[in-house]
Formats: structure tokens, C-alpha cells, sequence
């Protein structure tokens, strides 16, 4: 598509529309937060306080398991997961090329390599049958012991955790679901944080559930599990305060941040019903003139994304940014050609969809408190785009 004037002319009507609007959301929910916060700091109980508790009982309700811990971030909990499992150097642990960063970093603090997978073009989540590939592969060189799998829920959509867990099984790794974009979700009426033994959800601010800051989750039904992940939690310690019995991190939740989810989480199933509206009018409007989000059978997806594929991404968004549509790219490149992974992963074009995907997706303004005008504005700019473009 051309740079062209005639393009650049789809003049922006209005001010900037917001790409997830954190004020507009703190306006609507402010004496609720305001109070919440207030209450920790009259009390002063800021590491591991009275709220941390109640969001967890809250949290576990919510994905259907009987454990949920509060951490630091989405990256703590990826990795508190793998230090649980007692994953180290040597492992493999196999994680999707088209993911954020924190997927694959996990892994490798731990000591243990990543091995990069494909992803599914339609789900653009991991390809199973990808994932079959690389296992034999790291099997025939033999020099890495395969010890896990992370699936992504890019997009808030999950990944396809019935046939991963089937290959998983009989491959002897273990599943950690990393949930960071799909809290909220479900999937054929399992809650995303229960789809995959140990799941860890992340809190960032602009994540389908955020705080004002960092923060994130674990789930799991095991008890077992629960109790290493506490400790790791807090250092490694054991039953006796200062007993440090396993390697652990500084990986809580703030007590501020645990009161702040407290407060949105009273909004939360609104938002998404909100945000599902979008979705739809969105898919309304732009189906048949670029891919839209793939919606399975049984999905109840908590939309704190919308991302299409379009050819000429970046003109496409040039365009839309001088029309003040913000949209963002998640992500431009894959993890396998990340100069600081590179050497863990194999040449360019050996993961076509995920390296097809970097340089195709771009995601749309959603939020719930974004109007139909909004939407409107959105897709008639793109579709003016399109159509001058093509
Ligand atoms: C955001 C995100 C993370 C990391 O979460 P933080 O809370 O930012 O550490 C991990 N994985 C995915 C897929 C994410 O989107």
C-alpha cells in the first residue's frame, strides 16, 4: 500500500480515541478504589496484608480451583511455576515463538533452554502438532531432558490445553498454562486458571484484570503444589519464619494492589460483557475484509484484546494513527529471533506462521468504557484504509 496523501487525507475526526482507557475506568470505579486504599494505609499492613487473603479466597473462586497466590507479576508467577516443578539446567521446556517475552525468559532464569514451537495460524496459539515436531527433535539429539510446556492464551483466547495435555502426558512433561492475557475466560465451562494444572495470570495494568502497577496469580488444585509455591514466594522459607528450606524469590503481591483488584473485580464480569460487545460489533463490521479473532465453540473469551491480521500492517496502521485510531503490535518479533534468545532457537523461516504473524497483526482499541461511536470511528477508518489500499 502506498504512503500516499490521498491516504494520510482519512482525516482524524475528533480527538484520539484511547487504546485501553485506565483513567475513563478509574473515574467510573474511584470511590470503591479510593476507600479500598485507604483502609490498607490506615492500617499500615502493606507486605502480605489482610487484603492478600481476600483476593486469593476471591481469585480461587473465580477459576474453580482450590488454590490461588498472589505474586508479584505475571513473570514471577511463570517462573515460580517452573521453580515448583524443579526445572533447571538441562530441561527443555517448550514454549510458543509468538508470545511475549516473559514466556521464554521464565525459562531462562530458571538455567533450563527453551525450545521455541509454531503456533496455529487461525488460534495463533501453540501448534500442537508443532509441538510433536519439536519434541522428537530435541529426543533425537538427546542432549536435553523435554521437561515442560507452556501454552499461551494469546489474546485471551486458550490455547487447545485437551490435545497439549494429551501430547504432554504421554511425553512425561509438565503443563504450566501462562494466562497472563486470558483471566476471566472460559472455555467449555472451565474457567481459565483451572485448564491447566499450575496457571499463572498476570495483573499489569493494561491485562483484562489489572492493578495500578505490577502484580499477577497462580492456580492450582494441588495442595502439595500450593504450599511450595508460598514458600517460594517468600524466599523459600518453611513452617519457622527464618527457616529457608528451598531457593525462593521476593515474589508478593503488595497489599495496596491485592486492595485495588478487590475493587475492580466487583466490575469485572460487567467489563467483559462490555468489552464481548465490542468484540461483536467489531467482527460485525470486519469480517470477510481482514481475520478476525477465530471464536471457537465454548469460548467465553474476556476481550482484553482485539487483533486482526492484515496484510501491509504497518501503512495500514500509519494511517490509522495520523486518523487518531491507536492500535499496538503484540508483537513484532518472534521470541526464536530475539537477539538475547537467538541462540536457543533456529534460523529465520524455521517458524513461518509465528514470523507471518509478527510482521501481520495489529490490535484494535477495546476497553469498557469505549461507546459504539468509538467502534464506529475505529472500523471506518480502517475500512477506508483498506479500500484506498487495495
Ligand atoms: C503480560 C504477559 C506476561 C508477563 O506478565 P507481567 O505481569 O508483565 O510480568 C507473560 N506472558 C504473557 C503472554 C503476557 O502477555
Amino acid at each position: 500500500m502506498p504512503h500516499n496523501r490521498a491516504l494520510l487525507g482519512i482525516a482524524a475526526k475528533g480527538p484520539p480515541l484511547a487504546f485501553v482507557d485506565l483513567k475513563a475506568q478509574y473515574a467510573r470505579l474511584k470511590p470503591m478504589i479510593d476507600a479500598r486504599i485507604a483502609a490498607v494505609l490506615a492500617r499500615g499492613d502493606f507486605i502480605m496484608g489482610t487484603e492478600v487473603g481476600e483476593l486469593e479466597r476471591a481469585l480461587s473462586g473465580r477459576a474453580g480451583v482450590t488454590n490461588a497466590i498472589a505474586v508479584g507479576s505475571g513473570t514471577d508467577a511463570l517462573r515460580m511455576a517452573l521453580m515448583a516443578l524443579g526445572i533447571g539446567a538441562g530441561d527443555a521446556v517448550f514454549v510458543p515463538a509468538f508470545t511475549f517475552t516473559a514466556t521464554a525468559e521464565a525459562v531462562l532464569v530458571t538455567g533450563a533452554s527453551p525450545v521455541f514451537v509454531d503456533v496455529d495460524p487461525l488460534r495463533m496459539t501453540l501448534s500442537v502438532d508443532d509441538l510433536a515436531i519439536q519434541l522428537k527433535r530435541v529426543a533425537e539429539r538427546g542432549h536435553l531432558r523435554p521437561a515442560a510446556v507452556i501454552p499461551v492464551d494469546l489474546f485471551g483466547l486458550p490455547a487447545d490445553y485437551a490435545a497439549i495435555r494429551k501430547l504432554a502426558d504421554q511425553a512425561g512433561l509438565a503443563v504450566v498454562g501462562d494466562a497472563a492475557q486470558s483471566f476471566g475466560g472460559r472455555l467449555h465451562g472451565v474457567a481459565v486458571g483451572a485448564l491447566a494444572p499450575i496457571t499463572a495470570t498476570s495483573f499489569y495494568p493494561t491485562k483484562p484484570l489489572g492493578c495500578f502497577g505490577d502484580g499477577g496469580a497462580l492456580f492450582c488444585d494441588d495442595e502439595g503444589t500450593a504450599a511450595v509455591l508460598r514458600s517460594i514466594r517468600e524466599h523459600g522459607r518453611g513452617e519457622v519464619r527464618y527457616d529457608i528450606v528451598r531457593l525462593g524469590i521476593n515474589g508478593r503481591l503488595d497489599t495496596i494492589q491485592a486492595a485495588i483488584l478487590l475493587a475492580k473485580l466487583t466490575a469485572f464480569d460487567a467489563e467483559i460483557e462490555a468489552r464481548a460487545g465490542i468484540a461483536d460489533r467489531y467482527d460485525a463490521r470486519l469480517t470477510g475484509l481482514v481475520q478476525t479473532p477465530l471464536r471457537p465453540p465454548g469460548l467465553r473469551c474476556s476481550w482484553g484484546y482485539y487483533t486482526i491480521r492484515v496484510a501491509e500492517r504497518d501503512a495500514v496502521r500509519q494511517v490509522l494513527d495520523h486518523a487518531g485510531v491507536p492500535t499496538a503490535v503484540y508483537y513484532p518479533r518472534p521470541m526464536h529471533l530475539q537477539p538475547a534468545y537467538r541462540m536457543h532457537g533456529e534460523r529465520e523461516g524455521s517458524l513461518p506462521v509465528s514470523e507471518d504473524l509478527c510482521a501481520q497483526v495489529l490490535s484494535l482499541p477495546i476497553h469498557a468504557d469505549m461507546t459504539d461511536d468509538d467502534v464506529d470511528r475505529v472500523c471506518d477508518a480502517l475500512v477506508r484504509t483498506l479500500r484506498a489500499g487495495a
